[in-house]
């Protein structure tokens, strides 16, 4: 077994990398290509980064090339973005022959790796007009949905959509999220890179600095919510609950983790109404974070007795598999993929209030037995479920599968 894939074996288990290299046997030397739009940043490059060179690891010839574009062309599939999301997004018909004209630009340098591929996955909305400058294609076309996609606004949809009918197939992370097309559609959940800096164990010093930095000693018991100051994921309401709980608990600590705000009004002005909400309260930290800080926002999550994540709407929620794979029970907002991570009362309690919430931080914190039982659950529950590992073998899996066709039953090495 080579390093990375003995470090994926450490974590994840020996059984599920045998289980990729047995996927992985019929499709050595294969060509596969990912297609997005960025190297860096956002939850599509981090899976990237990782998923490639593991496949590479498996003997299949993985390849990971990324479009360029200008301003326009970056602000038409921001907006693609927003509004496959739900929100009324008009595109001028200038933006949109912008985004044509550079996926027509794109294919013309990436043509030869592109038709020659066996297998190409293309990521999200900005590369997928791609397929239509491949004519000459001889491989199989995937488009991957990251893309909370469940409502879209319906004229950018329409657009987009007459480029993604036409793929083999499309991925989409959660069954509610996908859409009406003329092919086979597949569900893949995200996942999180145990090696990470975010989700790598932390060694005792490294846990005691950043207790020292942030003065969490003896702060205890401890409740974490690391979230982006936005409604949905009601930080008003974790503090209600945690102020109710706190009648119970006198020495109950709240953090409440986020980035810096400044570049998004409507961020800035609910962090106000936390700040507000949390006035002349200690026992409440809110932290803004900067978007590197992954060690601290792993080392919070790991210091923390229970995570919270009380979100009223979640696409899937990674800050819940997080919480889980540092062995925390959490109590997460009956919303989204949460309650796909959280099954309620065994890796963790779903709730639909702030009153709710409290109820369990109380019977967990009085209950050191249940909380024991469902931080080991939650642990065994993301390491089968929601790790890398998991979804390279849901990818492999689509791609055996794709080659054989309709066929019942595929006798593998
Ligand atoms: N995150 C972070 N710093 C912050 C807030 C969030 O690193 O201040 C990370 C968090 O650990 C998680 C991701 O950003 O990995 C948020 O993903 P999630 O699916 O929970 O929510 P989203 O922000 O995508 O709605």
């Amino acid at each position: 077994m080579t390093s990375l894939l003995d470090a994926y074996a450490q974590v994840a288990g020996g059984d599920s990398i045998r289980h990729l290299q047995q996927l992985s046997e019929p499709l050595q030397g294969m060509k596969v290509v990912h297609v997005n739009s960025t190297r860096l940043g956002g939850g599509v490059a981090e899976i990237l980064t990782k998923l490639v060179p593991l496949t590479r690891e498996l003997g299949i010839d993985a390849h990971w090339e990324v479009i360029t574009g200008d301003e326009d062309f970056f602000h038409c599939t921001k907006s693609m973005h927003n509004a496959l999301q739900g929100m009324a997004a008009d595109i001028p018909a200038r933006l949109l022959d912008k985004y044509v004209e550079i996926n027509a630009r794109n294919a013309e340098e990436l043509r030869s790796t592109l038709e020659e591929a066996d297998f190409v996955f293309i990521h999200d909305p900005q590369p997928a007009a791609l397929l239509h400058f491949c004519p000459d294609r001889k491989g199989t076309w995937v488009w991957r949905c990251h893309i909370d996609a469940s409502r879209p606004y319906l004229p950018v949809w329409k657009f987009l959509r007459q480029y993604i009918r036409h793929y083999d197939a499309s991925i989409f992370s959660l069954a509610k999220f996908s859409q009406s097309l003329p092919h086979a559609q597949y569900i893949i959940p995200p996942s999180i890179d145990p090696l990470s800096d975010k989700n790598i164990d932390l060694s005792r010093e490294e846990l005691q600095k950043i207790s020292k930095n942030y003065q969490l000693e003896e702060k205890h018991p401890l409740l974490v919510q690391v979230s982006r100051f936005d409604r949905f994921k009601d930080p008003i309401g974790v503090i209600r609950a945690y102020q109710m709980a706190k009648r119970f608990m006198p020495s109950l600590y709240l953090i409440l983790a986020g980035g810096e705000a400044t570049d998004d009004p409507e961020g800035a002005e609910v962090l106000g109404e936390v700040r507000e909400a949390a006035a002349g309260d200690d026992s409440i930290q809110i932290l803004l974070l900067p978007p590197d800080a992954h060690r601290i926002v792993n080392g919070l999550q790991r210091m923390a007795d229970i995570v919270i994540q009380k979100s009223t709407r979640e696409g899937f929620g990674l800050t819940v598999t997080e919480g889980m794979w540092k062995g925390k029970p959490v109590i997460g907002g009956n919303a989204g993929g949460i309650a796909q991570q959280v099954i309620d009362h065994q890796t963790g309690y779903l709730v639909n209030s702030p009153e709710g919430a409290a109820l369990r931080i109380r019977y967990l914190l009085h209950n050191p037995g249940k909380l024991e039982e469902i931080s080991i659950k939650a642990k065994d529950f993301v390491r089968e479920n929601f790790l890398l590992t998991r979804q390279l073998r849901e990818h492999l899996t689509l791609i055996v599968g794709m080659l054989h066709g309709a066929r019942d039953r595929i006798v593998l090495g």
